[in-house]
């Protein structure tokens, strides 16, 4: 369908898109700080009263045990298709102060970027959506299909409560497809979808060796070192020639991609040099051997060690052999790879690779499955047609290496596929000091997505029963 209407509605209000989202960017609604509860309360009033003006028929609050949702619907005919929309007005804190250029919630636009905290991640996304919603409203009167919209207070922090959210509103929840806007593109002029993020398990292993400090003196040379005991634990995880995992099973369920898909994970741009920089300037990359390094980061998994402790870290020396010693790891796991499997087998290499003279517990820590909708599926391919026409360029489907918990929980809770449809650009620096959002970007996302409910209408088949 002809979206010349929509353009023309857009354009004349680009300028008060754009007020309105400074006045949304000024609530400091940082989820993390106590302070700030007032804030991100105060942010989802405020969210669900730009619902309301933008036409949903249903506007409310959704409390949790910690910050409030906004919920918000509009139901034009059972018969059509239905979208939830997801995304989140929490946004992170601002420290350090001092590197801000300018104060984070004082927003600015300079240079055709709105700078201030949460411009791009996420409030500038969500406003992107509501703006669409009303244009498609004030244009043709009505929407083409169903549109539901969850936008969370608490993603900041782990969506500590949006997993109990959906289990308690799983029927007003129910969609035929998710639309997610938290992510960035590939680049400027290179639009892309993401259709896949690895899941992750986490886990904390502790050596425990003498039941005290002993003196190094003494007892060094006959007794195993809880440390030493650990890092080689540790080392047996993965082969430093391969560059593979070593757990047993580890790779078991791992499907490996077809020709047709390293073809199109090796279609969006790559830059070695580049991305060293990125990566705090690594002298060499490193990973599994075969593979690019964008698969490596995308789509194979990995063991991570995050954190390593044990004995003396004060100044000078302390001749000790320490009684204990630890560490934190945690897997990215790829499709079909299950958390609760992967922890069990990498549980039994850690203790298999323990010395017989010391002690090791393995502590389960949280984990979430990888998700995937496959790049034929009607969604992808109407949000790859949408950008496509806007951006006047070629449309990667490409996959993360991170996780977003809620993508993962409407998969395994609602069975929801999702389309990840982020406008960001990679230079935005989310969770950083001067985050910014483009303006253009802004412009054009709002675009996209006018044009993306057109092609849902006509292309997504109904799953699920539209009433709610
Ligand atoms: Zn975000």
């Amino acid at each position: 369908m002809n979206a010349r209407d929509l353009d023309a509605y857009c354009d004349a209000h680009q300028a008060r898109f754009i007020d309105e989202l400074v006045e949304f960017c000024r609530i400091p609604s940082i989820s993390t700080d106590p302070a700030h509860a007032g804030d991100v309360r105060r942010s989802a009033e405020w969210l669900a009263r730009g619902a309301r003006d933008a036409g949903f028929a249903t506007t409310e609050l959704i409390e949790t045990a910690g910050h409030p949702a906004v919920y918000a619907e509009r139901m034009v005919d059972p018969g059509l298709p239905t979208v939830l929309i997801y995304g989140h007005h929490d946004i992170q804190p601002v420290d350090p102060l001092e590197e801000w250029t300018s104060p984070p919630f004082e927003p600015r636009i300079v240079g055709g970027e709105l700078r201030c905290r949460g411009a791009a991640d996420d409030k500038g996304h969500v406003w992107m959506h509501l703006k669409a919603v009303q244009a498609h409203l004030r244009t043709r009167g009505e929407l083409p299909l169903n549109l539901k919209l969850v936008v969370e207070g608490e993603e900041e922090i782990g969506s500590a409560h949006f997993e109990e959210l959906i289990g308690a509103e799983a029927t007003r929840l129910r969609a035929d497809l998710c639309v997610v806007s938290d992510t960035a593109m590939h680049g400027r002029g290179q639009p892309s979808i993401c259709v896949g993020l690895r899941g992750l398990v986490a886990l904390e292993v502790e050596v425990t060796g003498p039941a005290l400090d002993l003196h190094s003196g003494e007892f060094g040379g006959a007794v195993l070192n809880p440390l030493e005991a650990l890092s080689r634990i540790l080392a047996s995880l993965r082969d430093p020639r391969t560059g593979r995992v070593t757990v047993p099973g580890f790779y078991d369920e791992v499907v490996e991609l077809t020709r047709e898909e390293r073809t199109q994970v090796a279609a969006s741009p790559f830059d070695e040099a580049a991305f060293r920089e990125v990566a705090g300037g690594v002298l060499a990359t490193f990973g599994e051997n075969g593979y690019t390094t964008t698969e490596r980061r995308t789509v194979r998994p990995t063991v991570e060690i995050n954190g390593v402790w044990g004995g003396y870290q004060g100044p000078g020396s302390k001749t000790i052999i320490p009684a204990r010693a630890g560490a934190k790891i945690t897997c990215r796991l790829v499709p079909r790879q299950q958390p609760e499997v992967i922890l069990d087998r990498v549980r039994a290499a850690i203790e298999a690779a323990t010395p017989d003279a010391v002690r090791v517990t393995v502590t389960p820590g949280g984990g979430s499955r990888p998700v995937l909708t496959p790049v034929d599926h009607p969604g992808v391919l109407a949000a790859s047609r949408a950008m496509k026409e806007v951006f006047g360029a070629e449309v990667y489907c490409t996959r993360a290496g991170g996780s977003i918990h809620p993508v993962e929980m409407f998969d395994r809770l609602l069975g929801l596929p999702s389309v990840l449809v982020g406008f960001g650009l990679p230079d935005d620096r989310i969770h950083a000091p001067n985050e910014k959002f483009d303006i253009g970007q802004f412009r054009s996302g709002i675009r996209v997505l006018t044009r993306l409910w057109d092609e849902l209408a006509e292309n997504l088949q109904r799953t699920s029963p539209g009433e709610s």
